[in-house]
C-alpha cells in the first residue's frame, strides 16, 4: 500500500505525515516514510541544490526534470523494495506536486508532466493521495523561518497550486481525496485517519483479507 499527502507549503504536510505514520505503525502497519523530494542521497542534495540556492538560474523544463530526477531515485532505492516486502509507504509528496507546481502553477502542461513521471516512476502512483487543502496565504502564514525558492514565489502562485490540487482531484476523485487543512493539528489527524482508514479497509475487502 502506498499512500501520499500533499497540499500547499505550509498546509501541514510533514506534521501530519509524522502523526499518521505513528497509527499507522499501532495498526500494525510496517511504515515507511518518504519525502519527495528527498530521503535519499541524490534526492537530499538536489532538493537542497534547487530549493536553497534561488540565485541558481533553473528553467522550467530543468525544474521539472529535477523532481523526476530525485523521484526516480527515490522509486528505484526505497519505495519499490519497500513495497516488495510488504510494507506501507508513506510519502510526502509525490508526482501529483509536481504536475501541479510547474503545471498548473507553473508554465508546462500537466499532461506532459504526468507523462514524464510514468516513465520516472516506472508507472508507480500512490494507491491513495490525500491532499490538505488550506488557502494560499495562511499556509504560507504558517511558515517561519527564511522562504525557500518556491515559498518565495507568494502567494498569487500558491494560491494556482491551490486550484491545481482541487482540479486534479475533481479529475480523480477515487485516488485524490480532499480534506481541510484549517482545523487543528488533531482535527485534521482525525480526518485524515478515517479517511484512511475507511480506503485501508475497502482495499482489504476487494483483496479478500
Ligand atoms: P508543510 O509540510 O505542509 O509545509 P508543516 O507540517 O511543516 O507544513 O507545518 C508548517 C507549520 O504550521 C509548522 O510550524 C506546524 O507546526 C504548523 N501547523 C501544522 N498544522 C497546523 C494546523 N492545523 N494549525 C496550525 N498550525 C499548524
Amino acid at each position: 500500500m502506498f499512500l501520499s499527502l500533499d497540499g500547499i507549503d505550509g498546509v501541514g504536510k510533514s506534521t501530519q505525515v509524522e502523526l499518521l505514520s505513528v497509527w499507522l505503525t499501532e495498526q500494525g502497519y510496517s511504515v515507511c516514510c518518504c519525502r519527495d523530494p528527498g530521503t535519499t542521497q541524490l534526492g537530499e542534495t538536489l532538493r537542497t541544490i534547487f530549493l536553497k540556492d534561488k540565485e541558481l538560474e533553473v528553467s522550467p523544463g530543468s525544474e521539472m526534470l529535477i523532481y523526476m530526477t530525485a523521484r526516480a531515485q527515490l522509486v528505484e532505492e526505497i519505495i519499490r523494495p519497500a513495497l516488495q516486502s510488504g510494507k506501507l509507504v508513506l510519502s510526502d509528496r509525490f508526482l501529483l506536486a509536481n504536475v501541479v507546481y510547474q503545471g498548473h502553477a507553473g508554465q508546462l502542461d500537466p499532461a506532459d508532466i504526468w507523462q514524464v513521471g510514468r516513465i520516472a516512476t516506472a508507472g508507480l502512483l500512490p494507491d491513495l493521495t490525500i491532499v490538505l487543502d488550506l488557502e494560499a496565504e495562511q499556509g504560507l502564514s504558517r511558515l517561519d523561518g527564511e522562504k525557500d525558492r518556491i515559498e518565495s514565489r507568494g502567494s498569487e502562485f500558491m494560491e494556482k497550486v491551490r486550484q491545481g490540487f482541487l482540479a486534479e482531484a475533481e479529475q480523480d476523485p477515487d485516488a485524490i481525496k480532499i480534506i481541510s487543512g484549517f482545523g487543528s493539528i488533531d482535527d485534521v489527524q482525525q480526518q485524515i485517519r478515517s479517511c484512511v482508514a475507511e480506503f485501508l479497509r475497502q482495499d482489504h475487502e476487494q483483496s479478500g483479507d
